[in-house]
């Protein structure tokens, strides 16, 4: 098999036509040996329908339909794409045509054409966002590139072709909570930079609030740096530090200048503040500790209810 594509979907009943359509054309046009991997991420519309009836009617030579028992987030998705793909080469490529399968294939070229990389993963250089997203955007990625060791490429996305290697070396990470953005740079490998626009989604919206990117950022953060873990170090030798100063002016002013502060907005000013500070920092490993805690429950990232496998008009299914 020469290339596998990971397509998950969640509710893409709109969409999957058109990118049925556009996929088999683009590819059965090559010659190549391909599969196509579905994930349907608990979808509750037609989809899973569309993608059996694909799979079993008038599907591609090899096509598999990997269902979860309910929707586990596209990450999981791509973790199981992973497990169940076959390829010498493997690529992951969103349901909503809004990544073009052709482009793939040309990315799939340069892998071919260049030993050398591992990798091509396809890069977003004129990115059109709104400026607040920009915003919170480039704070992110300047925070997170210095506060973890692992550096993140801002214009690279999860729309990626790359080798077998890279495919074990991301399975190899147990991680539950599972970045790939920083999973991707963390694994290493030569990666081609590959520059692409996205198209409008072929139908639906989007699934990503401004919460759940904000939710996704914090996961990153939390998942690839223990920085904020030490953050109440400093705040506690630092604040140590000021105390001390202002403890020797206090008594400098009592016994040299006979003054006397007023001390009660002092003391509200300085409970109210370390009493913030101290809630902040056990937050910070409130956080860290729930993640070991779900971790140690070493729970399945996903679940799959059922996965059919059709080769060449045959079928198997696991229930
Ligand atoms: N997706 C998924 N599970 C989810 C949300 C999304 O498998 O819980 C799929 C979705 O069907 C699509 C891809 O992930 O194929 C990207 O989703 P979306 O288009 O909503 O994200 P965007 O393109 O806006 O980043
Ligand atoms: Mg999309």
């Amino acid at each position: 098999m020469d290339l596998s594509l990971i397509i998950p979907c969640y509710n893409e009943q709109d969409s999957l036509p058109a990118f049925l359509e556009a996929v088999t054309a683009t590819y059965d046009a090559t010659g190549l040996e391909y599969e196509l991997v579905f994930i349907d991420d608990g979808c509750t519309d037609g989809t899973n329908g569309i993608l059996t009836r694909f799979a079993r009617e008038r599907g591609a030579r090899h096509v598999r339909v990997v269902t979860f028992s309910r929707n586990f987030g596209k990450e999981s998705g791509i973790l199981a794409g992973l497990e169940h793909a076959r390829g010498d080469c493997i690529g992951i490529i969103d349901a909503d045509l809004q990544q073009r399968p052709e482009t793939l294939l040309e990315m799939y070229r340069i892998l071919c054409e260049h030993p050398e990389y591992d990798s091509v993963a396809a890069c977003q250089f004129d990115r059109k966002q709104g400026p607040v997203r920009k915003l919170f955007s480039s704070a992110f990625y300047g925070t997170f590139n210095s506060v973890s060791s692992t550096q993140l490429i801002p214009e690279a996305s999860d729309f990626r072709v790359f080798r077998r290697k890279v495919a074990v070396a991301i399975l190899s990470l147990p991680e539950y909570y599972r970045f790939s953005k920083g999973i991707f740079a963390w694994i290493g490998f030569k990666t081609y930079p590959f520059p692409y626009t996205p198209d409008k989604r072929a139908a639906g919206t989007s699934k990503w609030s401004f919460r759940q990117l904000w939710n996704y950022g914090k996961e990153g953060m939390l998942s690839f740096s223990t920085l904020p873990l030490r953050i109440s170090t400093w705040i506690g030798a630092i604040s140590s530090v000021i105390a001390l100063v202002y403890l020797v002016i206090v008594i400098y002013e009592w016994a040299a200048l006979h003054n006397s502060f007023a001390g009660y907005p002092t003391i509200v000013c300085l409970i109210l503040l370390f009493g913030g500070l101290i809630l902040l920092t056990l937050g910070i490993l409130g956080e860290y500790l729930g993640r070991v805690y779900v971790q140690g429950k070493n729970r399945p990232i996903y679940i799959a209810s059922e996965v059919i496998t059709v080769d060449d008009g045959k079928e198997t299914d696991e229930g």
